[in-house]
């Protein structure tokens, strides 16, 4: 049962987005009156009134209408003004006082962030000061010297601060939206910044409004024109976190600012004591600078120096503790597993019942999986390679021989929507062997739920498809003796571990294509085999880089093969800090397309949509119901549509190459030949070169070696490039010195002190589990 502040919460959100997007009564499938008249309404009545009859309402009316619900719904949030404010009897958790320490394991309550700043904190999944702390900036800006603006250069990358001194929309042709703002620089010059077809930032571009706003020049005659690729709004203009320095910017969310954010981590920076698990001969050593100054550098960096220690320091730790974590974990790495038959002709039967035959490639992972299954270890093998190796076939493979042995097999996927495909894919490839293959997943009634866990528990199932909700506690398998995990960096340590209670042998699969050297430290307590060449008779999929002057060109292209009877998927921008901004821009992109491409039936999935519903559209989209699937990057993950022959990648500046290389894997699965379009806004020579490696290669492999050496080192990167979840600073291209490094004193250490007893390494050994477990957490959520 949802509480009220949840029933709020999710009546406001799309209050806000409707508001946000000039009042169209479009955010909400049905309008705003049927919002209202879910149940979802019951608890607002006032709400209900303000808005009632919303779809005849004039846009002003309506802005006027949606400003009084949301202010009606906050004010709901906190006692009514009139009543006196008493002082709550019992303060559960009293924040710290100005200069008061605090251990690093207190709760952000006890930090003092504001108003309902623990509530934001704790919503990024940050619940502790050592949470706040090690939840680095994914990027940096340089705002110290903000630029003349008489001596900018067309194309040159800049941020500028200033007042918004006029704002003006228009809209040249129909479904088309122009907003343009002029901003006012301290020094008095000013900057004219334009938005194509984002309804949604209006909100912040208020006149007067004091904003931060960094992208790319262009110049017309004397006036200095921005392509806008960062905004923030900066509530307090001296506020000495956000302007004037080097800032961090952070993985955020709707409604938590950058300006918040800093100021929560300065806080906590403040509050914890000083100290460090890297004794200071250890840290001469090495040449790594101490915490507290790596902490200070990597949120709040002095200088450029200043940062790139701070850098060093993280990234040598990161290392350092997964170099121990792998190594203590080596020490009981000869476990008892379960051993399998496996037998030859098991697998000729398999491949008898195949429409094809195993490329040489999976022929030899798969002897290196059998030798696995024969022997008594248990197994612990990633098995790498590209999207369409065909990881899959050789996995359902493996469950067939599992099976043989009367074991039973799970299989377990990240998403729901990934889970239903493997579900059929397996259905298909063991359903003609007598194989009993069943689904387990969240979206499931709770009675089909607890029938399938119940014929689980019975063994009347062989092989379990699912996600998460197979390895929740009330999944009890008569026998499991070989689990699949598909794309291991979604899942924690601590779900391999939970899996891995009744000591099955374990399969990993993943298609984040790390070169060999790298994975051994990434995946160090697993064996690797990699299957390097793709089924035959792939037509490759031809990439064309094209600027965004070009989109019309590139439609009309996607138009044409759909008259072919194909199908396209359109991916639109990554959005940084906001889920709310990316279904925007794709409600807007399908908006535009559907006036670009009146003859194309087109559809929408995001990220904000029930698994049921994805599922829904998904279904739709495979059975051609309509041609045209624009969504956000929920995509990314391994969905099969055969039909669909035509990928467009919106502002394909935005993505890093793994993830490019990803979603364009998502074509070329059927027999047509298959195109990627990448659409690139305004970027600089760098992004350029990179995405023509995307454009001349279709090889996972040879990607991301080209892409690792192109990257100058300290680039500063999250998990989103690396993949790998322990790993948020991470270059590994250039880390081969600091991973040797790191991996020397991890080994030093443990030499001397197998079980990091000695009261010395008492807060190396906490930090160790404390990462340990935050790890698995992250991966959790
Ligand atoms: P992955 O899991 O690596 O993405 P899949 O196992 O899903 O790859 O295979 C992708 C597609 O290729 C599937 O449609 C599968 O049936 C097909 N396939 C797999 N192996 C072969 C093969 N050796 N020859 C032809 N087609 C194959
Ligand atoms: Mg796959």
């Amino acid at each position: 049962m949802a509480t009220v502040a949840e029933l709020r919460e999710r009546l406001r959100r799309p209050l806000a987005a409707e508001l946000a997007s000039g009042c169209q009564n479009r955010v909400v499938a049905g309008g705003v009156d049927k919002l209202l008249a879910s149940p979802l309404g019951n608890p607002f009545p006032g709400v209900r009134e303000a808005l009632s009859g919303y779809a005849q309402k004039a846009e002003d009316a309506r802005g006027e209408a949606l400003r009084t619900a949301l202010s009606l719904l906050d004010g709901a949030a906190s006692p009514p003004p009139s009543a006196p404010r008493k002082a709550p009897t019992r303060q559960a958790v009293p924040t710290a006082a100005p200069g008061e320490r605090l251990p690093a394991d207190a709760e952000v309550a006890r930090l003092d962030t504001g108003p309902g700043g623990a509530r934001k904190l704790q919503s990024l999944g940050l619940h502790t000061l050592r949470d706040v702390l090690h939840a680095y900036p994914h990027r940096h800006e340089d705002r110290r010297a903000l630029p003349d603006l008489n001596e900018v250069e067309e194309g040159q990358k800049v941020t500028v601060e200033g007042k918004v001194v006029a704002k003006s929309r228009r809209s040249p042709r129909p479904g088309m939206l122009v907003i343009d703002v002029t901003l006012e620089t301290p020094s008095g010059g000013r900057v004219k910044a334009t938005w194509f077809n984002q309804p949604w930032v209006e909100k912040q571009l208020r006149e007067g409004a004091r904003l931060v706003l960094t992208g790319r020049v262009k110049k017309f005659g004397r006036s200095v024109q921005l392509g806008v690729e960062h905004l923030e709004t900066v509530e307090n203009a001296q506020d000495s976190l956000s302007t004037g320095r080097i800032v961090g910017v952070y993985d955020s969310k709707d409604g938590i600012s950058q300006e918040f954010l800093r100021r929560a981590a300065y806080r906590a920076l403040q509050a914890v004591p000083q100290g460090d698990y890297l004794p200071t001969h250890w840290r001469q050593k090495y040449g790594v600078t101490d915490l507290s100054d790596a902490l200070w550098g990597i949120h709040l960096p002095s200088d450029e120096a200043h940062l790139s220690r701070a850098n060093a320091r993280l990234r040598f730790d990161e290392y350092l503790f997964l170099e121990l974590r792998m190594l203590l974990q080596g020490e009981d790495a000869v476990l008892q597993g379960k051993r399998f038959q496996a037998s030859g002709s098991d697998i000729s039967t398999f491949e008898g019942a195949l429409p094809f035959r195993f490329t040489n490639a999976q022929r030899r992972v798969l002897l290196e999986i059998t030798d696995d299954m024969r022997s008594d270890q248990q197994m612990a093998r990633l098995v790498q390679g590209d999207v369409g190796s065909g990881k899959t076939a050789v996995a359902a493979c493996a469950l067939y021989l599992a099976v043989r042995d009367g074991y039973q097999g799970a299989l377990m996927a990240p998403t729901e929507i990934l889970a239903r495909q493997h579900y059929t894919n397996l259905l298909g490839y063991l359903g003609q062997l007598d194989v009993r293959v069943g689904l387990l997943i969240g979206a499931m009634t709770a009675k089909a739920k607890l029938e399938m866990q119940t014929r689980i528990a019975q063994g009347e199932v062989d092989v379990v498809v699912g996600t998460q909700a197979l390895i929740q506690e009330n999944v009890r398998f008569d026998n499991l003796g070989l689990a699949v995990v598909d794309e291991e960096h979604r899942f924690g340590v601590q779900q391999r571990r939970k899996l891995l209670a009744g000591r099955p042998d374990v399969l990993v699969m993943s298609a984040t294509p790390i070169p060999r050297s790298l994975a051994l430290t990434a995946y160090g307590d697993l064996e690797l085999s990699i299957i390097d060449e793709l089924p035959p008779g792939r037509t490759p999929i031809e990439t064309k880089l094209l600027q965004d002057t070009h989109r019309q060109q590139a439609y009309g292209f996607v138009m044409g093969r759909i008259r072919q009877g194909e199908q396209a998927f359109v991916v639109t921008a990554l959005i940084e800090e906001s889920d709310t901004l990316e279904l925007l821009a794709a409600t807007q992109l399908a908006a535009d397309l559907k006036v670009i491409l009146p003859e194309a039936r087109i559809d929408l999935l995001h990220g904000k949509m029930s698994a049921a519903e994805k599922d829904h559209v998904m279904n739709r989209f495979r059975a051609r119901e309509f041609d045209i699937l624009v969504s956000t990057t929920v995509i990314e993950v391994g969905v099969d549509v055969p039909n669909a022959s035509v990928m467009v990648i919106e502002n394909a500046e935005r993505f890093g190459l793994s993830q490019l290389h990803q979603l364009r894997g998502r074509v070329g699965r059927g027999t047509a030949k298959s195109y990627c379009v990448l659409i690139a806004g305004e970027h600089s020579q760098k992004t350029r070169k990179r995405l023509k490696i995307i454009e001349g290669s279709t090889d996972g492999f040879v990607i991301a070696e080209a892409d690792l050496k192109l990257r100058g080192p300290g680039e500063l990167r999250g998990t989103r490039q690396s993949g790998i979840p322990d790993l948020r600073l991470a270059d590994l291209a250039n880390d081969t010195e600091i991973i040797e490094q790191a991996r020397e004193l991890a080994k030093h250490i443990l030499a001397h002190d197998p079980r990091l007893e000695h009261p010395r390494l008492q807060y190396l050994r906490s930090e160790l589990q404390n990462r340990s477990q935050s790890v698995a957490y992250r991966e959790v959520i």
